[in-house]
C-alpha cells in the first residue's frame, strides 16, 4: 500500500515521521520503500551514506520515462528499507512538466511497476501543496497528516483537505485518510492542551491514539544516520514511532 505523508507546513515532523515510521516497518520484516519527493532531500540525507555518489534522482525518473524507478533506489542504512532518492534537481519539477498533460499522474505511473515488490511504500512530500504533493496524493492510497502541536497549527489544514477532496474527485477516488499525527507534543504546556482540543474538533477519531512527543533524541538521530530505533532504542520516541508503525498497520488493514 501507498502512504503519503503530506502537510504544506514545514516543520512539523513530515520527514521525521517518513524516515521512523518506515524504518519501523521494515526492522519488523516487511519490505519497504520511503520515496523522498522533497527537493530538500532530508529522508534522503537523514538515512542514505553519500547520497553525492550517486548521479540520478526522482526528478530524472519523472521525467524520463526510459529511465525506472529501480536505477534510483538506493539501499538506505536501515535493514530492509529502501530508498528512491531525492535531490535538489526536483525543485524543476514544475516548470519541467509545464503544459505535460499527465503532469499529475507522473509519479503514480513509475510506481505502478514496483507496486507489487513492497508490503508499504511511504512518499515524504515538500511543505507546499504544488505538483509534487499533488502527485503523491494522486498516487497514494492512503494520507497520514502530521500536525505540530502547537499555535496556528490548524492554519491552512482547510487548503489540505480541499485539496483532497479535489484529487478525490478528478484523479483519485481510493484516497483515503489513514490519520492525522500529533507530533513535536509537550504536555507540559497549556497550549498544547488548547491546541489539542482544537485538533480533536476538527479530526475527531482520525488522530491516532499515540502522540510523538518533544524529543531531542529525534532530532538528533538524522545526523547520525540512523532511525531512532538504533540511535535511542529506549528513548520515548523511539517506542512512540514503534506503537505509530502498529496502528498504520491496524488501520491500513481495515
Ligand atoms: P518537516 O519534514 O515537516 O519539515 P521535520 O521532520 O524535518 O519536519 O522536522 C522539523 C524539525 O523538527 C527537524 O529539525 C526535526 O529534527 C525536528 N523534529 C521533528 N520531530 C521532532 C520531535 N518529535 N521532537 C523534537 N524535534 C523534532
Ligand atoms: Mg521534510
Amino acid at each position: 500500500m501507498v502512504i503519503t505523508i503530506a502537510n504544506q507546513k514545514g516543520g512539523v515532523g513530515k520527514t521525521t515521521t517518513a524516515v521512523n515510521v518506515s524504518a519501523a516497518l521494515a526492522l519488523m520484516g516487511k519490505n519497504t520503500l520511503l520515496i523522498d519527493t522533497d527537493p530538500q532531500a532530508h529522508s534522503t540525507i537523514s538515512i542514505v551514506n553519500n547520497p553525492e555518489q550517486y548521479e540520478k534522482s526522482l526528478y530524472d525518473v519523472l521525467t524520463n520515462s526510459k529511465i525506472n524507478i529501480d536505477a534510483i533506489t538506493v539501499d538506505s542504512t536501515i535493514p530492509g528499507l529502501k530508498v528512491a532518492i531525492s535531490k535538489i534537481s526536483m525543485a524543476k519539477l514544475e516548470s519541467s512538466l509545464l503544459g505535460e498533460i499527465d503532469s499529475h499522474y507522473r509519479l503514480r505511473d513509475v510506481i505502478e511497476p514496483i507496486i507489487k515488490k513492497y508490503e508499504y511504500i511511504f512518499i515524504d512530500t515538500p511543505p507546499t501543496l504544488g505538483l509534487i504533493t499533488l502527485n503523491s496524493l494522486v498516487s497514494a492510497d492512503y494520507l497520514i497528516i502530521p500536525i505540530q502541536s502547537s499555535y496556528l497549527s490548524l492554519e491552512g489544514t482547510d487548503d489540505l483537505l480541499e485539496t483532497v477532496t479535489k484529487v478525490r474527485k478528478v484523479a483519485n477516488p481510493n484516497l483515503k485518510i489513514l490519520g492525522v499525527l500529533i507530533t513535536l507534543f509537550d504536555k507540559r504546556t497549556n497550549i498544547a492542551k488548547d491546541v489539542l482540543d482544537r485538533i480533536k474538533e476538527v479530526f475527531g477519531d482520525k488522530i491516532f491514539k499515540t502522540f510523538i512527543s518533544k524529543s531531542v533524541k529525534l532530532e538528533e538521530s538524522p545526523a547520525y544516520k540512523e532511525s531512532i530505533f538504533t540511535y535511542a532504542a529506549d528513548s520515548i520516541g523511539s517506542s512512540q514511532y514503534k506503537e505509530i508503525a502498529k496502528e498504520i498497520i491496524k488501520r491500513g488493514k481495515k
